[in-house]
């Protein structure tokens, strides 16, 4: 039997290579940045004030002083004016600054008095460039905006669209196909016949693919025949994927087609099992460049199996620098037994504790069938082969899935003090 690291290893030696696409910045968001992009101007284009005030000479304002207004100048507009001793143009946030003014000083400091021509007592003293954004003053010309890799937020699509960038290296969505198999399954809102089951995997598949970034292309459920397997992965094929992953009968059951499935195929098949619980039987293997998982059927295995060998592939194909879950360590509050021999995840509940730390509950009964052990919970507590489980109190190094916990019921959010 291969152990966790090895499978996952193989797993990854196959990841096919990000492609590039180019995207409009409307449809940037959540997607992964496949260039350096630099900023292609001045970042602000032009000098402007940061202040709704008066521009003027700073050498004018060394105190209070008395200045003729020349203009206003809105943004969007441009002063016509030059500021000379003694004057001063009346200014809005974002505008030009007119030629000659050196500084701006808000209005909350100044006085508009009566009469014409305008005039405003101002209440210095003003230093040269204070409340101006200088041309180029956030990024020059040429300097990087964002790096290869960067996950784009709403912020970073904010940063590109005001650098005027409309449109968008990224890496490829991969596509991921998604087959289910077996006779008992059929689709939520429809009634149970005898021996049938409401059908779940492709669903919570397709989900944790698109929240990796995939695309997930629900092919279907295949019956529980050769060929009516084999045509599955026919149809699935023809959707050109990156990646195709299929869901049961890749176990030692009468009915399990998918193996003798992919050897009619031609696909070289590697079929693993791999000393983990849950979930040991996973099968392996590619056609041409896509490669092609065949997963447990049981719901928890199925998903549980993803999350080790799929995801990381998947955000590789993404052009994801570091495609793990991150680990995090979680103090436990109930106790589990194991038995050494497979290395085991075991799903827990997480919350913040007072002091910020993360403490972890298991969700019930563990079973690999249990859909709900992983509906509730946010991470997987990795237990190692020879390990026997843990008493309420320990540490345990905790795959996080799920950051929803982190979020607070109530504000004030703790400020640092002093
Ligand atoms: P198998 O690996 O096909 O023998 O399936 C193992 C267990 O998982 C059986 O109890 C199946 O009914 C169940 N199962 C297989 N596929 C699905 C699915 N797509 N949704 C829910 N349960 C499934
Ligand atoms: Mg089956």
């Amino acid at each position: 039997m291969l152990s966790v690291e090895e499978a996952r290893a193989r797993c990854e030696a196959v990841s096919p290579a990000p492609r590039l696409e180019e995207v409009g910045i409307e449809a940037a968001l959540g997607r992964v940045l496949a260039r350096d992009l630099d900023c292609p101007g001045s970042l602000p284009p032009w000098d402007n004030s940061a202040m709704d005030g008066f521009a003027l000479r700073a050498l004018d304002a060394s105190g209070e002083v008395v200045l003729r207004v020349l203009e206003t100048i809105q943004a969007g507009g441009v002063g016509r004016l030059e500021v000379l001793p003694g004057t001063c143009s009346r200014i809005m946030t974002g505008a030009p600054l007119p030629p000659g003014a050196d500084a701006v000083v808000m209005r909350e400091d100044t006085e508009l008095l009566p009469g014409t021509p305008e005039q405003v007592r101002v209440r210095g003293p003003a230093a040269p460039g204070q409340h101006i954004r200088r041309a180029g003053s956030e990024r020059r010309p040429g300097e990087r905006l964002l790096s290869v890799g960067s996950l784009l937020g709403p912020g970073a699509v904010g940063l590109l669209a005001g650098a005027g960038i409309d449109r968008v290296p990224v890496w490829a969505r991969p596509r991921v196909a998604v087959i289910g198999t077996g006779d008992e399954l059929v689709a939520p809102g429809s009634p149970l016949g005898p021996g049938q089951i409401h059908g779940s995997n492709s669903l919570a598949l397709c989900g944790w693919i698109e929240q990796a970034g995939g695309l997930a292309i629900d092919c279907g459920v295949a019956p529980d025949t050769l060929a009516g397997t084999v045509d599955a992965f026919g149809r699935a094929l023809s959707v050109q994927p990156d990646l195709l992953i299929s869901t049961g009968g890749v176990s030692v059951g009468d009915f399990d087609f998918v193996k003798e499935a992919f050897a009619s195929l031609g696909v070289g098949l590697d079929f693993w099992k791999v000393r983990m619980k849950p979930g040991k039987p996973l099968a392996f293997g590619h056609i041409g460049a896509v490669p092609i998982f065949g997963l447990p059927g049981n719901p928890v295995s199925c998903q549980v199996n993803f999350l080790q060998f799929v995801r990381p592939v998947l955000r590789r194909a993404l052009g994801d620098p570091r495609p793990y879950l991150p680990v995090v360590q979680v103090r436990v509050l109930d106790g589990f037994h194991k038995n050494p021999g497979r290395a085991e995840l075991v799903r827990l509940a997480l919350r913040l504790a007072e002091d910020g730390s993360v403490e972890g509950r298991t969700t019930g009964d563990q079973g690999s069938g249990q859909g709900s052990s992983m509906a509730w919970a946010h991470g997987l507590a990795l237990l190692g082969v020879e390990s026997q489980g843990f008493a309420p109190g320990e540490r345990l190094p905790t795959q996080v899935f799920d950051w929803s916990f982190t979020a607070r019921e109530a504000d004030p959010t703790p400020w640092r003090a002093g």
